[in-house]
């Protein structure tokens, strides 16, 4: 069998268009490979940068928006510039746990020394206060709202909540109801603030000074004492 010219020159110029359609589909394919790609790319990009913000940027909470419990006795104190300057506290990033060195005085005493530093006047005042007290019998006193900063943990006042314990001696050693209050109002605290176990320290871990002494004197205790308000957290909240 024996094609025409014209014969061949049309089964070539089919051959080519043919050609054409092909190559147009591959490109087309190609271009809507990588599109896909690109697509998946950008989806797994946002995926796990929405990932690491929800483990590494906890959104901290408003403390304003916190309401304490029952078991907790509210005093405030007058705001004043000495003891509760009403200075915004807006986000808490820990827990400063201290003493009062000054031992056998109770929640109250130490409360009320707080409240009268608003009379003084002049240079040499003292400036000194504590969001919470807890007292010989495991009383806790509130003298600071959540929303407003104290004058206890140095530098890090402007982003904690603090809590001065009581203590019977110069030891610095908790009652066992004063403790028990401590690890309870941490465990409550490090909850509702959304807190990790890393964020309770001592005024020791600030700036080194020997508060709370008996937590300082005996690492084991502290380590321990951590391990409690860990354990209460998981049972209770
Ligand atoms: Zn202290």
């Amino acid at each position: 069998m024996t094609y025409t010219p014209q014969e061949d020159n049309e089964f070539a110029r089919r051959q080519r268009a043919r050609k054409k359609a092909r190559l147009r589909k591959l490109k087309r394919r190609r271009a809507m490979l990588i599109a896909a790609m690109v697509l998946l790319l950008l989806l797994l990009i946002w995926g796990a940068a929405a990932l690491v913000r929800a483990l590494f940027f906890k959104k901290p909470v408003d403390p304003a928006s916190i309401t304490v419990p029952d078991w907790v006795d509210v005093q405030l104190l007058d705001v004043n510039p000495y003891s509760r300057p009403g200075t915004p506290l807006e986000k808490i990033n820990g827990i400063v746990v201290h003493y009062t060195a000054n031992p056998g005085t109770t929640a109250q005493q130490n409360r009320n020394y707080f409240n009268s530093l608003a009379e003084q006047n002049g240079e040499s005042a003292t400036s000194v206060s504590s969001h919470f007290i807890i007292g010989l019998d495991g009383e806790i006193i509130q003298c600071i709202p959540l929303s407003e900063i104290s004058y206890a943990s140095n530098d890090r006042n402007s982003d904690t909540v603090s809590i001065e314990c009581c203590h019977p001696d110069s030891s610095g050693k908790f009652t066992d109801a004063t403790y028990q209050s401590l690890v309870q109002l941490c465990a409550w605290l490090e909850s509702e603030l959304r807190l990790s176990e890393r964020s309770i320290i001592r005024h020791y871990d600030v700036n080194g000074k020997l508060c709370p002494l008996y937590f300082v004197e005996n690492e084991s205790q502290w380590s321990q004492f951590k391990d409690e308000v860990a354990a209460w957290r998981k049972e209770h909240y």
